[in-house]
């Protein structure tokens, strides 16, 4: 076995006709970094020539090489190159010359399909394209080229749609709409089934008309969030599925009030604001789940409290609180316990001393009654989005934000396992 047999078998090439001379490696330093340098030589006799196509004969001469640095996988960590010296042929019939080609690199490209092909899967995990560029020493520019080459793009299936879905937007690249994008997937297979730019109801109206009509009939769920424009493209386009408002967003909701009525207060009662900011948390605690047994030494207290003595503390400050966290925590219950007939009741019934944020709220729930009904006699929430929407979120942070939508969405697929590389590929 020479030592052509097994640099060819070190470096994983294929192509028999590459040849390595006895000092074919050598270590330097190239823009500072240490680099390992293969040379190699590739010759064989063409079949034929490759500009006007005739077959080998002895009007063929050999006509000098013609090296190029070919950038291929790390070896021992070092960026490694190899300087790959390419026989060339003189033509006699057409008069040109040409170079020969080896299949561990397309043609007129210097980056070998080895490197190309571990971009391309690297493309899979949360990782930035600037440390896959670095990792594979080539360009941000390039590893986006091959990223986007090898993955084919997603098919939708226009005749097709699970039963049961749910509708979710989430914070997208600065040139979608209100930077918000639309994203939906099977709520029993928690499978994403698309991504849409822009979130507004026209566009949206024009992406769901895509689906058949048989497709969009036979959607019997949808969970969304109190949006209003989903409500009429689900009226409009999905005539047979039942509204439900996810139940995580109402609760969300209603925190949010809560949180709002508590601002204000801490900035009414100065002299207790501290307290109110460090104790926010308790405000939103669910009642059952406080602390009534063991006291501690606390922070902006002289002697050791419960967490409902500081709540309590709080809350006597003032009837309207009190009022407004009474509410709060009756509406969670009922959330937490399904029990719509309590939901209602409390819906129905006048809260004259509840804050004027509450107030708000309360009418955005009225509005939203009936659909709330499906919540709380239904399984289905946004869980499965809430968890692709983080995922997202770590896509975008490792990457420093997106300027193009197109290649952020197809990131998200790939990193989803949505789109798989071409199979041409993974097998060069
Ligand atoms: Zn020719």
């Amino acid at each position: 076995m020479s030592h052509s047999y097994f640099t060819r078998k070190l470096l994983n090439i294929k192509d028999k006709n590459i040849t390595f001379s006895k000092d074919y490696l050598e270590k330097v330093k190239l823009n500072g970094i240490t680099s390992f340098i293969f040379k190699g030589i590739l010759t064989y006799q063409p079949t034929h020539c490759q500009k006007c196509g005739t077959l080998f004969d002895s009007k063929f001469k050999k006509h000098g090489f013609k090296t190029s640095r070919i950038v291929i996988p790390k070896v021992s960590l070092h960026d490694t190159y190899l300087d790959l010296k390419k026989q060339r042929y003189y033509c006699g019939h057409c008069q040109s010359t040409f170079t020969l080609s080896t299949s561990i690199v397309e043609k007129n490209c210097y980056i070998s399909y080895h490197t190309k092909h571990a971009i391309a899967l690297e493309a899979q995990n949360k990782i930035s394209e600037c440390d896959i560029a670095r990792r594979h020493q080539v360009s941000h520019s390039t590893v986006n080229r091959i990223i986007h080459s090898f993955y084919e793009s997603q098919t939708l299936n226009l005749n097709y749609l699970p039963e049961n879905l749910c509708f979710d937007e989430f914070k997208s690249v600065k040139s979608a709409e209100g930077h918000m994008s639309f994203i939906f997937c099977d709520a029993d297979s928690k499978q994403i089934i698309d991504i849409v730019e822009d979130r507004r109801l026209n566009s949206l109206q024009a992406y769901f008309k895509r689906y058949t009509k048989e497709a969009r009939h036979r959607v019997k769920n949808i969970v969304i969030d109190m949006y209003a424009p989903y409500i009429s493209l689900i009226k409009d386009l999905f005539p047979h599925a039942q509204i439900i408002i996810d139940k995580f967003h109402l609760v969300q909701h209603l925190s949010r009030t809560l949180n709002k009525t508590r601002i204000r207060f801490m900035k009414k009662f100065k002299k207790h604001g501290r307290k109110f900011k460090r104790y926010w948390r308790l405000f939103l605690k669910s009642h059952a789940l406080l602390n009534t047994t063991t006291y501690r030494s606390v922070y902006c207290f002289k002697q050791p409290m419960r967490e409902i003595d500081i709540l309590n503390f709080l809350l006597d400050l003032s009837p309207e609180l009190k009022a407004t966290y009474d509410l709060y925590q009756e509406l969670l219950f009922a959330l937490q316990t399904k029990n719509l007939k309590r939901f209602n009741h409390l819906l129905e019934t006048e809260h004259p001393l509840v804050s004027p944020e509450f107030q708000t709220a309360f009418q955005t729930f009225k509005t939203y009654q009936s659909y709330i009904k499906n919540t709380l006699s239904t399984h289905y929430t946004n869980g499965p989005i809430e968890g692709i929407n983080n995922k997202i979120k770590v896509i975008k942070r490792i990457a420093f934000g997106y300027r193009s939508f197109y290649h952020f969405k197809s990131r998200i697929l790939m990193v989803q396992n949505l789109t798989k590389p071409k199979t041409k590929i993974l097998a060069a």
